[in-house]
Order: C-alpha cells, then sequence, then structure tokens
C-alpha cells in the first residue's frame, strides 16, 4: 500500500531522515515510536507531501507521489489527525466534518451531511452535530477530528501523536475509536507514546533514532525481544 525507499530530509545542515525504507501492507497497522527530534513527524508529513523529501520514493499503491501534479488528490486518500485537532472554530462539528467531502471531493451538501452524522454517530458523538468547538473537551475534539478526516473516505490514516494534547482521562475514548477504525481495516501510521496502543493494536512497531529506523518487528517480538542496544535502552525509559 505505502512503499517508501531511501527517503531523505534535511531542515538546513540538520539531517532529519536518513534513508528511511519502509513499506505499511493494506490494512495493516503500523505504530513509530522514538524519542523526541528522532523525525517521527517529519516521516509523516512526508507520507502525505507536508514535508518534500529531499531524495527517496514514496509509492501510494504503486503510484510515485513525488513531484506528482496530483498532490491535492494524494491527499484526500490519506487522512491525517494531529496532536492539536485543528478545528474551524467558527463551524459548528458538523460543518466541520462537511466542509471537505464538499469541496473537495464535489459531494452534495446532503451526502455530505449524512455521512458527517453517520460519523458522529460512529465517534459516539451524534448528540454533538450542532456543538461549536469550543464547546468541547480534548477528547471530543479529537474525535470530531478524526471524523472529519474519515469524512473524506481516506484510503490511509496518519495520526500524529493524537492523544498527547488531552488530558489522562480522555486518552481511552480516542484510542478506542483508533482501534475500532483498525479492526474494520484502515491502514495506518500511527505516530504515539501509548505503548499499550502499540502492542495490542499495532501490527508492527518501528523504532526510530536519530533519523533512522533502528528496529521494525511485531510488538511482541519488539517490546519483548529487542534486537538492538538502543532500541532496548529506549523501551527501558519507557516502559
Ligand atoms: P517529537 O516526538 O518531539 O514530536 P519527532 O520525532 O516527531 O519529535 P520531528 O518533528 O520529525 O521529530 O523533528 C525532527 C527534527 O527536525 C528536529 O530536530 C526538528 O527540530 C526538525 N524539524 C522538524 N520540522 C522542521 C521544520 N519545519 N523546520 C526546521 N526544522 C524542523
Ligand atoms: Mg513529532
Amino acid at each position: 500500500m505505502i512503499e517508501v525507499r531511501n527517503l531523505q530530509k534535511a531542515f538546513g545542515d540538520n539531517v532529519v531522515l536518513r534513508n528511511i525504507s519502509a513499506d505499511v501492507e493494506r490494512k495493516e497497522v503500523l505504530v513509530v515510536i522514538g524519542p523526541s527530534g528522532s523525525g517521527k513527524s517529519t516521516f509523516l508529513r512526508c507520507l502525505n507531501l507536508l514535508e518534500v523529501p529531499d531524495d527517496g520514493t514514496i509509492l501510494i499503491e504503486g503510484q510515485s507521489i513525488i513531484g506528482s501534479r496530483n498532490i491535492h488528490e494524494i491527499r484526500a486518500d490519506l487522512g491525517m489527525v494531529f496532536q492539536r485537532f485543528h478545528l474551524f472554530p467558527h463551524m459548528s462539528v458538523v460543518d466541520n466534518i462537511m466542509l471537505a467531502p464538499i469541496k473537495v471531493r464535489k459531494w452534495t451538501e446532503e451526502k455530505a451531511r449524512a455521512k458527517a452524522l453517520e460519523l458522529l454517530a460512529k465517534v459516539g458523538l451524534a448528540d454533538k452535530a450542532n456543538a461549536m468547538p469550543d464547546s468541547l473537551s480534548g477528547g471530543q475534539a479529537q474525535r470530531v477530528a478524526i471524523a472529519r478526516a474519515l469524512a473524506m473516505e481516506p484510503k490511509i490514516m496518519l495520526f500524529d501523536e493524537p492523544t498527547s494534547a488531552l488530558d489522562p482521562e480522555m486518552v481511552g475514548e480516542v484510542l478506542a475509536v483508533m482501534k475500532q477504525l483498525a479492526q474494520e481495516g484502515m491502514t495506518m501510521v500511527v505516530v504515539t507514546h501509548e505503548m499499550g496502543f502499540a502492542r495490542e493494536v499495532g501490527d508492527r512497531v518501528m523504532f526510530m533514532e536519530q533519523g533512522v529506523i533502528v528496529e521494525v518487528g511485531k510488538p511482541v517480538q519488539l517490546f519483548e525481544h529487542p534486537t538492538q542496544e538502543r532500541t532496548k535502552a529506549f523501551l527501558s525509559k519507557v516502559l
């Protein structure tokens, strides 16, 4: 589904991704872990071209996306959820979710509304359709952000620390929505510090440090039998 080869990215002298190669299979959940500054967000942002790679290739369903003229189509297929929710503050919850399908997918208002209400029910917020974003809790706002990304019917969902900005009691409700999505077969790349989620929901876990992939494996293997000293050192701090 996603094939990344020899991805390189620097900001000035700061080389952030050094020859990253990775695959994500259809319906797979790849969890990305690693210390702050290791390049996790930059890797994710390269996948939907929020950052332009300096070198390397990214294929999505066999098609090279770098230098593609259809950048908007590519982005429409990759839903992204950030640490901060970025809901439009002046629009109701349902209008936030309907906006992109109407503008980008050219759906009718009726179709977009039906889809938005269906997704709100799915994330447990059917009663919040007409609420304004600032009346929501952090966990509710993040679930709306997930619904908004799903409204575009993306092929892949990218999550960048979606629970890091939440109060602890709200983390679970967001992870539960993500887990359900995974069980439904969504292809997902998830940057997170939630090791319980990585272990339970991840098909594979990728440990990054200083712009390289140190180790990738099934959760049991990576958490219980890491082969690299650097992985062991990191896990000893976070587990
Ligand atoms: P964190 O866990 O703190 O989110 P991360 O693993 O996501 O860290 P990145 O955000 O990818 O790390 O950053 C990797 C490096 O790239 C850091 O040194 C950061 O300062 C630098 N960097 C990221 N984005 C930019 C940018 N737009 N301009 C300049 N430098 C950047
Ligand atoms: Mg980051």
